[in-house]
């Protein structure tokens, strides 16, 4: 079944328009990275763009939507809003109004509720202390670990809070989340996490913190509601590659998929989500409470606090971290990093696809960095489209002749590879 720009159309109704004039680009995912770039080809070039995604809606991981309840949840768990860049907050700016929220975490440790990521509060409540700031530094130097070099998500814990917080709030977290002690993971995982010598308790520290106003698929409808961009639903880019004609491909989906596993598979942590509604009005005093080293579950997080709605019930959600799944989180470990750079090499013998996002880059990105990707690769195609507008009319450049001819709905290179690799 097919949807142009989320209405229901007949069947094929995309592909008509594409097999009229062709689309310029064919974009593979709705979630950020493709609904960004689709939104500046066709608003900033007057480019044709056709998105595809293989799920029911756009947005993504992101994607949010009201439950039976008619309360507010992200399906894909609690997606919150930070960064540091005001470019990438005034480009979204253009497309929602914001809520000002702080998200707190909670961690259920030895019985009790502690701030997280640890704080002045977090080692007083769990130690029964009274430390100032001052001492709290001196706390930590005198527990804190030697380490020559800072290799793993363990050294980076380890050498800041000492063996016994890290046991408390990382160990047992990590190993739940990842399925790997944290010395078998990259530093870049738990070096995510600040400490804090203060009592700041907020989990982010980032300039803007805010959510969508009126949720993230409110914000990517407006962002897709262009007459140039069509949106295809339910629908595996390769069902279509061949069928619809366009030029050049923005392929934001798994890259090992793209090239049909070739070297073998990236490996991705996934997980389960259990949604429940309840019949109260809050169920946890804060958005997300963390369970460390207790239940197979990593962390609640409920959703009123952090979009601010109203109810007099409450939805929350559960996180199950899996092995087998959608493809959520790539696992930082060297042996993967190498194994995309093999990937990443055959992707870049292919001129007319474009790799970006977080699942067609293996990277660990938050939200608006994957804007920021997508930004900075727009700005990239549009020196391409010009210096191919500015070869004169009748001649081609190398790569504009091989594009009009994937345009004109002949085989095109990168649709070939695409399947030949398949
Ligand atoms: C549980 C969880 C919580 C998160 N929380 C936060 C948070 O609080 N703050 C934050 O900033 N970030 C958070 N993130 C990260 C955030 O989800 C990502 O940064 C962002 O969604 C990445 O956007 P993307 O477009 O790269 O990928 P995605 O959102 O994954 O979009 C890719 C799309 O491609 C589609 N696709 C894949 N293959 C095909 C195919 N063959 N044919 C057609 N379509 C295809 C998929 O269906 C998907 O919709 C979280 C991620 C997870 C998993």
């Amino acid at each position: 079944m097919s949807e142009l720009n989320g209405m229901m159309a007949p069947e094929g109704a995309a592909a008509q328009a594409g097999a009229e004039q062709g689309f310029d680009y064919l974009i593979v995912g709705a979630g950020f990275a493709g609904s960004v770039l689709a939104e500046r080809l066709a608003t900033q070039l007057g480019l044709r763009v056709l998105i595809v995604d293989k799920r029911s809606h756009i947005g993504g991981n992101a994607y949010d939507r009201h439950d039976d309840a008619g309360i507010l949840i992200h399906p894909y768990g609690p997606h919150i809003f930070h960064t540091n860049s005001a470019d990438v907050f005034d480009y979204l700016s253009q497309f929602t109004q914001w809520r000002p929220y702080q998200h707190r975490v909670l961690a259920n440790v030895d019985g009790q509720l502690v701030p997280m990521p640890i704080n002045l509060d977090t080692v007083n409540k769990l130690y029964g202390l009274k430390l100032t700031s001052f001492e709290l530094e001196a706390f930590f130097e005198s527990v804190a670990e030697k380490r020559e070099q800072i290799r793993t998500s363990e050294d980076v814990v380890v050498a800041k809070v000492g063996r016994d917080l890290y046991n408390k709030f990382f160990r047992g977290y990590t190993r739940k989340q990842w399925g790997l002690d944290p010395s078998e993971l990259d530093a870049s995982v738990t070096a995510r996490v600040p400490t804090r010598t203060n009592r700041d308790d907020r989990y982010f520290a980032d300039t803007f913190q805010a959510m969508p106003l009126h949720g993230y698929t409110r914000m990517f409808e407006k962002m897709l509601a262009h007459p140039n961009i069509k949106i295809m639903l339910n629908t595996d880019y390769r069902e279509i590659q061949h069928c619809i004609p366009w030029k050049h491909m923005v392929y934001t989906g798994p890259i090992d998929t793209f090239f049909d596993c070739k070297y073998g598979k990236l490996p991705y942590r996934s997980l389960e989500f259990r949604h429940e509604t309840l019949p109260q009005e809050q169920f946890q005093e804060v958005g997300t409470v963390n369970y460390p080293n207790d239940y197979g579950y990593t962390r609640i997080s409920e959703f009123k606090h952090i979009t601010g709605q109203k109810h007099p019930h409450t939805s929350v959600v559960y996180e199950y971290p899996r092995a087998e799944g959608d493809p959520y989180y790539p696992v930082p470990q060297p042996q993967n990093a190498e194994l995309y750079k093999r990937y990443e090499a055959e992707a870049e013998l292919l001129p007319h696809v474009t790799f970006v996002g977080r699942l067609a880059t293996y990277r660990y990105y938050n939200m608006d960095q994957v804007v920021a990707q997508s930004l900075a690769t727009f700005k990239k195609l549009r020196q391409r489209h010009e210096a191919d507008a500015a070869v004169p009319a009748g001649l081609f450049s190398s790569a504009g002749a091989t594009r009009a001819a994937a345009g004109a709905g002949l085989a095109s290179p990168n649709a070939t590879s695409a399947s030949t690799t398949a």
